[in-house]
């Protein structure tokens, strides 16, 4: 059983008190402590193992590349590992894309684009152009930068002071905030002009972007865009020259079922970030796509792009991802990520669908969540001091399940929801076991609260 008294170590773990078990091997869909218990990763972690663990051929790329080299720094060199993991992506990225920047995950993706964005408008003579306006309940990372634009009001909060100028909009969440009535397009509509107000309201001439999860992530869990909302955000940013910055570290690189959640809704943003599934957590990696206009104007311009880490485009890394990428495509994966994502919102219909505990099941592709309400009438969440996702977690971990519960899911504070990822390769019979399981564990933790 886990403990909740913390054994001597050096390690400045997340939790102070938690203690953790001793990840030793990982196969598939399987992740084995030093106990040699098998924990099966329904979420690949926080959606990053798309391809499940100790993939053999990964590996071997990986060890080739070891072989002949690990790291050149970027300042001298290329590698053609990057030049390839470049070529590929950019050959399946939307049109407007020219270019990948490499990073060594999401956060870093995040940071990295909102420096292009800023630097693209002062090399074309906007520098007036100072804060973004994101969303609410959204998610980016942990660094400044990230942290900023993020809309987590719990993550944000003593960092506040630090944090530059960001405005934020509401999120798209159908559950709560659509009205009696209202259709889905007319509720997208409406969230698009709440957009534009907040433009026309800070002066558009002063934004640098709009930044937005395609679909939402980990703080909400798998908010999915209303129809045609993306496009009118697009078409919104368009005309004020608002650059469009989507996010898809966590929903993207096949994750809702095509290689790009924007693609499902005909938007090609000017920088994506990607990152998780881009490397499947064989390596630290992460990405940021490049569109054709802001390259230009670098070129044009200064002639580079002021930024860099030790770490960008680090071969190991590259080799990994490119494998990962590779493999998706060659297996047709995403294939199976939209029939298991099928199968999976069947199997959560019949388990949760008459809950009187679970308000919502939502998301694409294998990228779900369920949404937990004290009342489903009122839709009222359970008291936040219960921390119900946080019993959920250490419920499905005593069941060697590996789920992704947070709590906030409506404000920061309030709400509970999991989420679920598990890697592409995923079988029926697997779903129907995390299903299952996860059940067990949901059951067990609301009786625990009383
Ligand atoms: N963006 C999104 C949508 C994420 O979900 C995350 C991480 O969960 C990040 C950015 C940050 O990525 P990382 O943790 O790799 O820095």
């Amino acid at each position: 059983m886990l403990t909740n008294h913390a054994p001597s170590t050096g390690v400045l773990h997340r939790s102070l008190s938690h203690v953790y078990p001793v990840a030793a091997s990982g196969e598939g869909l399987f992740i084995r402590d030093e106990e040699g218990r098998a924990y099966l990763d329904a979420c690949g972690g926080a959606a990053v193992s798309c391809l499940g663990h100790g993939h053999p051929e990964v590996l071997a790329a990986m060890h080739a590349q070891l072989d002949a080299l690990a790291y050149a720094h970027t300042s001298f060199f290329t590698t053609r590992v990057a030049e390839e993991l470049a070529d590929h992506m950019i050959a399946r990225a939307p049109a407007s894309m020219s270019h990948v920047y490499f990073v060594s995950g999401g956060s870093e993706a995040i940071e990295a684009a909102l420096k292009m964005a800023r630097q693209y408008f002062v090399e074309i003579g906007q520098p007036e152009r100072a804060r973004f306006v994101a969303r609410r309940q959204s998610y980016h990372g942990n660094t400044l930068g990230a942290l900023a634009v993020g809309g987590n009001e719990w993550r944000r909060r003593q960092f506040a002071p630090l944090l530059v100028e960001t405005h934020h909009v509401s999120p798209t969440y159908d559950y709560r905030d659509r009205a009696p009535g209202e259709t889905p397009e007319a509720y997208g509509e409406r969230l698009a002009r709440e957009l534009e107000d907040t433009l026309l309201a800070l002066g558009p001439q002063t934004v640098i972007a709009f930044v937005a999860e395609t679909v939402g992530g980990a703080t909400s869990g798998a908010l999915t865009p209303p129809p045609g909302y993306l496009a009118r955000v697009r078409e919104i940013c368009d005309r004020y020259g608002v650059l469009l910055i989507l996010d898809e570290v966590m929903c993207g690189m096949g994750r809702t079922g095509t290689l790009h959640a924007c693609a499902q809704e005909g938007v090609a943003p000017d920088l994506m970030a990607v990152a998780k599934g881009m490397g499947g957590g064989f390596a630290p990696i992460g990405g940021v796509y490049v569109s054709a206009a802001i390259v230009d104007a670098f070129r044009r311009g200064s002639g580079l792009f002021q930024h860099g880490h030790t770490y960008l485009g680090h071969a190991l890394a590259c080799a990994g991802a490119l494998a990962v990428q590779r493999i998706i495509e060659r297996d047709g994966l995403l294939d199976n990520v939209v029939a298991m994502g099928e199968r999976l919102s069947e199997r959560l219909a019949a388990r949760f669908g008459e809950h009187p505990h679970i308000g919502d099941i939502r998301g694409r592709g294998l990228f779900q969540a369920i949404e937990l309400v004290a009342d489903r009438g009122t839709k009222a969440p359970f008291d936040p001091a219960a921390k119900l996702h946080a019993r959920i977690k250490a419920q499905a971990m005593a069941r060697r399940l590996m789920v992704y519960p947070m709590g906030g899911t409506i404000d920061g504070a309030r709400g509970d929801h999991v989420l679920l990822a598990p890697p592409y390769i995923v079988r029926a019979e697997d779903i129907d076991t995390i299903v299952d399981s996860l059940g067990q564990a949901v059951d067990a933790a609301i009786a625990s609260v009383g």
